[in-house]
This record gives C-alpha cells, sequence and structure tokens, in this order.
C-alpha cells in the first residue's frame, strides 16, 4: 500500500536507484560494498546504498578541509542566510522526507513530519545565533591593555548518528556547526542510509545555488569501520556522536586518545515519578505515549513508572486500559499508534527482556509477543508490554530500545522515589507528575533527579530544540541543540591588545633589559 507514495517521496528528494552509488555531483564519494535499506514497515527493499572506502574518506576529507578554507572566513550572518535556505528547502520538502523518515526509521507518519520539523526550527534558531556567537570583554589588570575573548570556527566536526532520529540529530548539529562556521562530514546510521542521501542532495543544492563549496556538508555510508575513520583522525577536532553507550564508551576513548573532543549522546533509562498528587489523566498520556511512541525506540522513551503505593492500583490499571487501546501497525497509516521495530535484532532483544525480568521475579501484567500475518510481513511489529519490577534488577539497569515499560512502588516521601530514579547508570530524561509545589521543587532541586533534563507535568520524552539537549553518566554528558550549545563548535580565544608605548607584564613580573 505504501510502495506508490514512497517512490513519489523518493523522486521528490531526488533519490533514484542509479545514483545511490559514487558521486553524483554532490559531495560525497562511496564506492565500496552495498548495504541495503529494507522498510521495517513491509519488509521491502528501499534502495541500496555504496560504503566510503579508505579512498573515498580520504576524498572526501580533502573535499571537507579545502571546503573550510572559504566556509570560515565567512561572515557568520552570511553563513547563516544559507542556513536559512537549508530550512526553507525542508519546508518544501517536508512532506516527501517525513515519509521516508517514516517508511525507511518505522516511525509513525506524524513523527516523521516531527522531525522534519525540528530540523527546520534548528535552522530557524541558528539563523538568529549567527548574530550572537559572541564572547565577553573583561579588565585587564596592566595599563592601556584591552582584553576580549572570541568565538572561531573549529574545522571539521564528525557527526555519527543513531537509526531512531534519522535525519534530527544530524540537523542539529550540523545547523549549529555551519553557523559557527564548520564544515560538516556525516556518518548516518547504517539502518537508515537513505535519509543520509536525501538531506546530503538538499544541503548540496544549496550550497551549489550559492556558489560555495559542496564539501561544507560531506556524507560517508557504513557501519563502525567507516565511523572509525573519522575518530581516529586528527584532522577531525570534534566528534558529536549519538548512539548506545556501548558506542559511546569506544569512540570517547579513541579520541581521547588524540586529544580531541567529543560530544556524546548516549543511552537513557527514564523514568516518570508518579505522586499522590498526580493528576492521573495527565499521567496516564504521557507515560503510555512515552513508552510506546516510537515503538519505545527514543533515547527519551519512558521506560519505569515509580509509582507511589497510594495510587499505585489506579495509575497500574489506567495505564493497563490505556494499551488496550493500541493500535499497532503500519506506520505510514496514521490511524495506528505504534509501528515496528527498525530490524528483527532489535525483536530479539525485546523478546530476550521480557524473559529476563520474568527470569528475575518480575512479573509481566500486559503481555509482550511478536506479530505474524498480513500487515506485519517484516517480522518486526511487537506488542507493547508492561512488567511490574524491581529497579535493583539487571534488565531494568540496561536500556531495552523497545516498548517495555517497567513498573514499581514507592512508599514515604519524594525523597525514596528520587533514589530509584536516581539509582541506575543513566541520566538522560526524567519527569515527575504532582500538583505539590514541595514535591516539584524537591525533584528538581541540588538533591533532586541528576538527569540533564527533568520535567515537571510532562512526560520524559521530546524536547524542544531551544534548551540544550543531553544527559549526565553513561549518557555521556554531551549537549547540543539550543541554550549555547553552541560553544562545542567553536575554539574560544583570549586577545590581549596593548595600545600604550610600554610592555608591562602580567602579575607585576619585573624584567628589565
Ligand atoms: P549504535 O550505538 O548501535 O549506533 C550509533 C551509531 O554509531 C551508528 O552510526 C553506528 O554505525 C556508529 N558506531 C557504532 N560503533 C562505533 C564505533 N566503534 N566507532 C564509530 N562509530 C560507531 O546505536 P543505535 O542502535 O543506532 O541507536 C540507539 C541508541 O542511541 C540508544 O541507546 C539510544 O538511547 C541512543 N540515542 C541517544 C540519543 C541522545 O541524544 N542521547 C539520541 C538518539 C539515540
Amino acid at each position: 500500500a505504501t510502495a506508490f507514495d514512497i517512490q513519489d517521496a523518493l523522486d521528490q528528494l531526488g533519490i533514484k536507484q542509479t545514483n545511490l552509488g559514487t558521486s553524483t555531483g554532490s559531495n560525497w564519494f562511496s564506492s565500496g560494498e552495498e548495504i541495503a535499506s529494507h522498510s521495517p514497515a513491509d519488509g521491502e527493499l528501499i534502495g541500496k546504498v555504496k560504503t566510503t572506502t579508505k579512498e573515498d574518506y580520504e576524498k572526501v576529507m580533502t573535499s571537507a578541509t579545502e571546503a573550510f578554507k572559504t566556509w570560515r572566513v565567512m561572515p557568520a550572518p552570511q553563513r547563516g542566510e544559507v542556513v536559512r535556505q537549508f530550512g526553507d528547502e525542508l519546508r518544501r520538502l517536508k512532506e516527501p522526507l517525513g515519509k521516508l523518515v517514516s517508511y525507511e526509521m518505522g516511525k509513525s507518519y506524524q513523527e516523521g513530519l516531527g522531525e522534519v520539523q525540528e530540523m527546520i526550527d534548528i535552522c530557524d534558531f541558528a539563523v538568529g545565533l549567527s548574530r550572537q556567537l559572541h564572547g565577553l570583554t573583561m579588565h585587564s589588570e596592566r595599563p592601556g591593555h584591552r582584553m576580549y575573548e572570541q568565538y572561531h570556527p573549529l574545522g571539521v566536526v564528525g557527526i555519527i548518528s543513531a537509526f531512531n532520529f534519522p535525519v534530527a540529530v544530524w540537523a542539529w548539529n550540523t545547523a549549529l556547526a555551519w553557523i559557527c562556521g564548520d564544515v560538516c562530514v556525516w556518518k548516518p546510521s547504517e539502518k537508515t542510509p537513505l535519509c543520509g542521501v536525501a538531506c546530503q542532495h538538499i544541503a548540496a543544492r544549496v550550497f551549489k545555488n550559492n556558489g560555495l563549496p559542496e564539501g561544507i556538508s560531506c556524507l560517508i555510508n557504513g557501519d563502525y569501520r567507516v565511523g572509525e575513520m573519522m575518530t581516529k583522525d586528527r584532522r577531525v577536532p570534534l566528534v558529536s556522536a549519538t548512539g548506545s553507550t556501548r558506542m559511546g564508551k569506544i569512540v570517547g576513548k579513541t579520541v581521547a586518545e588524540r586529544l580531541g573532543k567529543t560530544l556524546l549522546e548516549l543511552g537513557g533509562n527514564n523514568a516518570i515519578i508518579v505522586t499522590p498528587d498526580a493528576d492521573i489523566k495527565m499521567t496516564v498520556i504521557g507515560a503510555v505515549f512515552g513508552a510506546v511512541g516510537t515503538a519505545g525506540q527514543r533515547c527519551t522513551s519512558t521506560r519505569r513508572l515509580i509509582i507511589h503505593e497510594s495510587v499505585y492500583d489506579k495509575v497500574k490499571d489506567a495505564v493497563v486500559a490505556a494499551y488496550k487501546q493500541l493500535r499497532i501497525g503500519n506506520p505510514l497509516d496514521q490511524n495506528n499508534h505504534v509501528g515496528p521495530l527498525i530490524d528483527t535484532d532489535a525483536v530479539k532483544m525485546y523478546q530476550e527482556a521480557l524473559d529476563r525480568v520474568v527470569q528475575e521475579g518480575g512479573k509481566v501484567i500486559v503481555e509482550g509477543g511478536v506479530l505474524s500475518g498480513e500487515g506485519f510481513e517484516s517480522g518486526c511489529y511487537v506488542k507493547p508490554a508492561i512488567a511490574e519490577a524491581e529497579n535493583h534488577f539487571e534488565i531494568v539497569q540496561h536500556e531495552t530500545f523497545a516498548p517495555v515499560l517497567y513498573l514499581m512502588k514507592y512508599s514515604g516521601d519524594v525523597h525514596n522515589a528520587l533514589e530509584l530514579q536516581n539509582g541506575v547508570n543513566q541520566g538522560l530524561s526524567s519527569a515527575i507528575m504532582t500538583n505539590n509545589l514541595r514535591e516539584a521543587e524537591a525533584f528538581l532541586s541540588h538533591a533532586g533527579s541528576d538527569c540533564g533534563i527533568a520535567n515537571v507535568n510532562i512526560g520524559t520524552s521530546g524536547a524542544e530544540i531551544g534548551g540544550a539537549f543531553g544527559g549526565e553518566k553513561d549518557t555521556g554528558g554531551g549537549r547540543e541543540s539550543g541554550s549555547d550549545a553552541w560553544k562545542i563548535y567553536m575554539r574560544r580565544q583570549t586577545n590581549t591588545i596593548n595600545y600604550t608605548t610600554e610592555l608591562p607584564l602580567a602579575q607585576g613580573i619585573k624584567f628589565d633589559l
């Protein structure tokens, strides 16, 4: 049912089977083996993309480092103008790109559109920011001296992204990096390579129309081995990597060995605390969307509900009742709430998690299972499941990237709930549902949530681009998107200017000749 639609979307995005190989005028050289991209929605082959070889990578780096020389001297507001045009192209192509995201990754069409909207939003943010890349001025201790700091472009920014946000994460990084004067080399997930090709086409066209080198935006394809070309490469001063904690530990170490910078956005294990003062209706909507949206494949997906014993049964019953309403099926059909997992490996991990929680003493209260039959031919559709569990279970401590929600009870005050919430290695997103000011403030206080994102009366999942996004502990500590996240894409320089005829030294040191 989707085949026709998707062909139309691919045509609008300029993706043809014949140009998925080597460079096609866009700055993208790939001549290695082929990766086939199958849709988890219906199992169909969408297209094949060639991977980047070592030789291809050298060509990419040459074009990126050359392009940097042009781009870095262009005034930042003019770079912002180019990013504005890129945002306009995304507005024009929102529907086909949203459709491709939905079809290749398996998220709902609404979420596919939402992802493109996020790209548009970050472009708007970056355009404004292009006039605000300011440093501080400070008073010098020496007479007749002026001291200030400024931010300069860094160089080639390497972007490694995960499958679950196949286009937005790139845009969060690249829109900021571009206005900062950097050029970007992007390695999208090998599970969603066509989304990468589509974005590269859009960016390449905008740079070309402006008479700018296309090397400002480069694409490399393949798995971790292609990612490693960048993590080991001294010509890449910053590697921004989004994905699992396992990947982040390797990337962090490899880049640190050459004293490069990393921006790490890794796994989460996000909880909603439900207190006796929670609005139950809001809680149910927030928890269910958080747990089953994107089939539980968001870094901010709700994994744990920590519920006060006095409202435990009420919340449990309401959530279980809501799960009965969920429609699972093709993500391009807007009547469905839950689409497929990315691939059958993910299905296996989901099944293992459900077995594991029972082995550890948990109780499944909404049965899971893999769906088969008409409409589920890809083998990637699973039923969202709920289990009652304890926080210390190994499986609960682990991020399972699937719609499995764990319920647990707390008693006493909110600090007991916080102990459970913070009692995991990850530190991305967190939420409290309460109308009690004391509980809300305790949750947000120094002794409260230890996560990078802490919400009151909102679920854990989804964030606006205006705030800095990221988390602590095993989530990697990086921040991207809004606020002052741009600073990591630039190098800071402190400047002191002497406008006298004397040469006084700092700290009053005497050195007479
Ligand atoms: P993954 O770690 O398997 O892969 C992510 C990317 O890293 C891919 O492009 C992959 O090819 C690359 N990679 C893997 N090993 C590498 C290595 N040694 N060197 C260089 N590159 C390497 O993750 P995934 O399955 O695609 O995505 C799911 C994970 O991403 C989840 O853990 C999720 O929480 C996390 N995630 C985090 C955020 C965030 O902002 N914190 C956002 C989205 C996803």
